[in-house]
């Protein structure tokens, strides 16, 4: 089969709007090529070793299989990062919480951020990448995920940021950040969306947390004071629908500032909120 009829065959089969994206993407992966060689060479025959080759991936992904997991690999705020089952797949609304970091802390500012449940370390690379004045600890309670998060941070050369293992705060020396981010699991325990799609490959030690997804952002809001400086910050990705309950957990615990950032479907993705200097003391 030549590579336009493979790609025309795999769209048919994979029939989703993605389609014609996820056969050119599985494509370029076997044949070690960008788009632009794949266009050029529309005509070329596979060879039955790459044809195989490429029959394997797709019928991984016929099973359901995340590209991200196919692949290995996912691009977070620009960052090539490695991916595996054991972390969750970085997603462009968590780029939202990263973008509201970096407004917050000033280009050269010298400061201590902690990322807690840190996964591949998206989010923790990302803001030690644009902000190298920053030292960045990032913690999880997976070795596993700590490990790709690792080998994330070597590949990207970066220096300023550690990974360590702890369940949210519970391994951390008494220290203070001026910031602390998360993207902690926040899916109600029963939502269906569970069953569907690239969830359900992913672990759900990072996707839910309890009957309405509130119970590890509710941990976090009420430990974060006794870790942040005066001033310092909290901001917390959380579901579509959940802005009013984190804005309310944060107000509850003295925080103030309280403040929404939008995703780029225009929904409020993460909340934050400054640290009264009466309760971090
Ligand atoms: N945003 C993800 C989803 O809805 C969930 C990620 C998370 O729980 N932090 O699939």
């Amino acid at each position: 089969m030549n590579i336009k009829t493979t790609l025309a065959d795999t769209i048919s089969k994979l029939g989703s709007a993605e389609a014609t994206l996820e056969a050119r993407i599985l494509l370029q992966q076997v044949l070690n090529v960008n788009h632009a060689w794949l266009i050029a060479h529309a005509d070329d025959t596979l060879t039955p070793e790459q044809y195989a080759a490429f029959d394997a991936l797709l019928q991984r992904r016929l099973n359901g299989e995340p590209i991200a997991h196919i692949l290995g690999e996912r691009e977070f705020f620009g960052l090539p990062l490695k991916v595996t089952a054991d972390t969750l797949i970085p997603r462009p609304d968590t780029e939202t919480l990263v973008e509201q970091a970096l407004q917050t802390i000033p280009e050269q500012a010298v400061c201590q951020v902690l990322d807690l449940g840190t996964g591949t370390g998206a989010i923790a690379l990302a803001i030690a990448k644009y902000r190298p004045q920053a030292t960045v600890t990032a913690v999880d309670a997976s070795k596993a995920a700590l490990a790709v998060a690792t080998e994330n941070a070597n590949n990207l050369g970066l220096n300023n940021v550690s990974f360590q293992y702890s369940d949210w705060f519970s391994q951390l020396q008494v220290q203070r950040f001026d910031m602390i981010v998360s993207n902690p699991p926040y899916i109600a325990e029963n939502d269906p969306h569970l069953s569907q799609g690239d969830v359900r490959f992913e672990p759900k030690s990072a996707l839910t947390s309890g009957a309405d997804g509130l119970d590890d952002i509710r941990h976090i809001v009420s430990h974060a004071a006794h870790y942040l400086k005066p001033n310092g910050w909290l901001l917390l990705e959380h579901g579509y629908d959940q802005a009013q309950a984190v804005a309310e957990l944060l107000t509850q615990a003295n925080f103030t500032h309280i403040g929404h950032a939008l995703d780029l479907a225009g929904i409020q993705r993460v909340t934050f909120g400054m640290v009264s200097p009466m309760i971090s003391t």
